[in-house]
């Protein structure tokens, strides 16, 4: 059968990769989808063989079609799937060791930033978060201790930039590790291993999976050195993706493109609006000219993704007014799921950081982030007008 070696070969589109990297693997029954493989442990023929598998938290049938999809689409060498993308970012953690230092952005991802800040830190680990939307940040924050940079670009919930080749850079010149959460652009959109990033991570709960019905994550590795290190540290920790969960991420990732580019249709539409609407003092989104990174995010991303801020005018009364008074956009925290979101990040997703941290990342009581569905712009854009003019 030749469909699986052909279809996995990396000369293919972007599109086509995903519906078949990985897919085609079930010489048994020759089914045409990946089939769930739920047990524990796969028997031996002999002391010496058996078919690659032995106990599934260190690998699975359906977990490695899934990692071999990931792994082709992020082009990179390995990819180990985790059960959450909060376990991606604690195996990447586990590569390092007390008294190592790190430098982040200050207004990364609520869970990281605990993460860091409140687990590792204790263990010894040590931290900076910089304003990593200025390169010279970066830069300044290195010590004799320094051994990684961990990018997330565009960060959350203001879409701020971090450009990712003068970054790796600075890296490259001292020889520390770099590391990208791609979860808000995907590979679709951001191509961190072409601009010399070593590692990247995934909240696979996002655009991955895209249906907001599953958690998991996935480290994705360049090199043969760190692809061992994760396969190693994921099962010696316990950290594999369940096969059903592999499983529902493997169906979301096969209409990824199409799926990206819905979003980001409806995205620009709604940035528009809502930078037009009397009652917006700003809106964060690297699509719009107004963004103070517009021309970075020309360059370095292709396509400007579907997750967007906006400061409404008033108090917070009027920010729990809009929150609650759209139909269309659910309230709720996550994000990258084919239904629209909406949420307060200072009251929801971003309540882990203190709130001394949360106003030095410039989120207010007022600060408003949409993750923008597939649902018509159209139907988006009416359902913010009434909830805006409520
Ligand atoms: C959601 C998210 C995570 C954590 O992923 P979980 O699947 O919730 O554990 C990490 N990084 C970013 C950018 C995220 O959006």
């Amino acid at each position: 059968m030749a469909a699986a070696s052909d279809s996995n070969s990396d000369a293919m589109k972007f599109e086509t990769r995903s519906v078949h990297a990985g897919v085609d693997i079930d010489t048994t029954f020759n089914s045409c989808t990946t089939p769930i493989y739920p047990a524990s442990t796969f028997y031996w023929e002999d002391l010496e063989t058996n078919k690659g598998f032995d106990y599934t938290r260190s690998g699975n049938p359906t977990r490695r079609a899934l990692e071999d999809n990931i792994a082709s689409l992020e082009g990179g060498l390995s990819c180990r799937a985790t059960s959450t993308g909060m376990s991606a970012v604690l195996t990447v953690l586990h590569l390092f060791q007390p008294g190592d230092h790190i430098i982040t952005g200050h207004d990364i991802y609520g869970g990281t930033y605990r993460l860091f800040a409140e687990i590792f830190t204790k263990m010894g680990y040590q931290f900076s978060f910089v304003d990593m939307s200025d390169t010279a940040n970066v830069q300044a924050a290195i010590t004799e201790a320094t051994k990684a940079i961990w990018i997330e670009t565009p960060s959350n919930p203001l879409m701020r930039l971090v450009d990712i080749a003068a970054v790796v850079e600075i890296a490259k010149a001292k020889g520390l590790t770099t590391i990208a959460d791609n979860t808000f652009l995907t590979p679709y959109l951001q191509r961190p291993f072409e601009m010399g990033v070593d590692l990247v991570v995934h909240s696979t709960t996002k655009y991955l999976n895209g249906h907001s019905d599953v958690v998991g994550g996935c480290v994705v590795s360049k090199s043969e050195e760190h692809a061992e290190q994760v396969d190693f540290l994921v099962n010696s920790l316990g950290l594999g993706n369940s096969p059903f969960d592999a499983w529902l991420v493997l169906r979301g990732l096969k209409t990824l493109g199409p799926r990206m580019e819905a979003h980001q249709k409806g995205a620009m539409a709604v940035a528009k609006f809502l930078e037009s609407h009397p009652q917006v003092d700003r809106v964060y989104f690297p699509g719009l000219e107004s963004h103070p990174q517009h021309e970075l995010a020309k360059t370095q991303q292709k396509g400007f993704g579907a997750m967007l801020s906006f400061e409404l005018k008033g108090d917070k009364t009027d920010t729990e007014r809009v929150c609650t008074k759209t139909r269309l956009f659910l309230l709720a925290e996550s994000l990258g799921g084919v239904q629209s979101l909406i949420c307060s990040p200072d009251c929801m997703t971003h309540l882990s950081m203190e709130p001394e941290a949360r106003r030095k990342a410039g989120i207010t009581t007022q600060t408003i982030r949409l993750s923008v569905g597939i649902e018509h712009p159209d139907d988006l854009i009416a359902d913010l007008k009434q909830a805006l003019e409520s």
